[in-house]
């Protein structure tokens, strides 16, 4: 979990630091956005198996971290469609 987490937070970095010097990145964003919000859903599902029964309970914040994290990878840009746009930029290289 701590590498997942940590990966998408670089390739968010990444993206964010390639915005503020004016590099063009739109396949750098969709990683990110891609995989950070996918990392976001596996993550806070794994925590809530790691609380066991107290994970799907209000008393416990994973409980609204994962319900809040199955959004993410919807708007903006679904999984599917960053991975398409990856695809289209990446994919005659692979
Ligand atoms: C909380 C929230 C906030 C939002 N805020 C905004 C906003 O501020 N402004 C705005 O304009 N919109 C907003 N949206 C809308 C959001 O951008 C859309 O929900 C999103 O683009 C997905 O479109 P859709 O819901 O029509 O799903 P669909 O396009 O019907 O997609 C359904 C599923 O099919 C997949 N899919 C669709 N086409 C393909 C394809 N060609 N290949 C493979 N898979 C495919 C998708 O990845 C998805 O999993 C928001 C949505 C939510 C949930």
């Amino acid at each position: 979990m701590a590498t997942q987490i940590d990966a998408a937070r670089l390739l968010t970095l990444r993206a964010g630091d390639m915005i503020d010097k004016g590099i063009r990145c739109d396949v750098e964003c969709s990683m990110a956005k891609w995989y950070g919000t996918e990392i976001g859903v596996n993550t806070t599902r794994q925590a809530v198996q790691i609380h066991g029964g107290n994970g799907v309970t209000k008393e416990f914040v994973v409980e609204r971290l994962a319900r809040e994290a199955i959004i993410g990878p919807i708007p903006d840009g679904t999984t599917n469609s960053e991975a398409d746009c990856t695809y289209a930029d990446r994919g005659s290289s692979l």
